[in-house]
């Protein structure tokens, strides 16, 4: 088993989406970033990157890079997962938490968790999906983070 860690954070501004774990958020400011900005999906693929010891996505996937402006991170996120694969691993488990004062999550981390067990091609038992605040002590509205780790397991050959 190999155990990996991920963290991000991003801006909030307007005219921007909101997208955390795939699914849209409707609110009035969205994330900025080169690609869609999806901290949460970041952050777990730096996990699994750390648990590989592979790098980051900064790395893989360089905001320099024209291709990846405005990109779907589910779909790196999928590429992500076909390295993982390749280097014999499937995921055990993830645990995600989304730091963020607004907007409220609870009703869509159901939907959160699904788009990552569908990612994973996995059971939703395997993803945890949890959003907490920061009593307005931390980031405070401006921006959103995210902590990753998974389990990766060494595929039977
Ligand atoms: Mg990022």
């Amino acid at each position: 088993m190999r155990i990996g860690h991920g963290y991000d954070v991003h801006r909030l501004v307007p005219e921007r989406r909101l997208v955390l774990c795939g699914e849209e958020i409707p609110y009035e400011l969205g994330l900025l970033g080169h690609s869609d900005a999806d901290v949460a999906v970041h952050a777990l693929m730096d996990a699994v990157l750390g648990a590989l010891a592979l790098g980051d996505i900064g790395h893989l996937f360089p905001d320099s890079d024209p291709k990846y402006k405005g990109a779907d991170s589910m779909l790196l996120l999928g590429e992500v997962i076909g390295i993982m694969r390749g280097k014999g691993y499937a995921l055990g488990n993830a645990d995600i938490t989304i730091i963020a004062e607004k907007p409220k999550l609870a009703p869509y981390i159901e939907k959160m968790r699904g788009n990552l067990a569908n990612a994973f091609g996995c059971g939703i038992e395997r993803i945890s999906v949890k959003a907490t605040t920061e009593e307005g002590l931390g980031l405070g509205g401006v921006g959103i983070g995210a902590n990753a780790v998974v389990l990766l397991e060494e595929i039977d050959k």
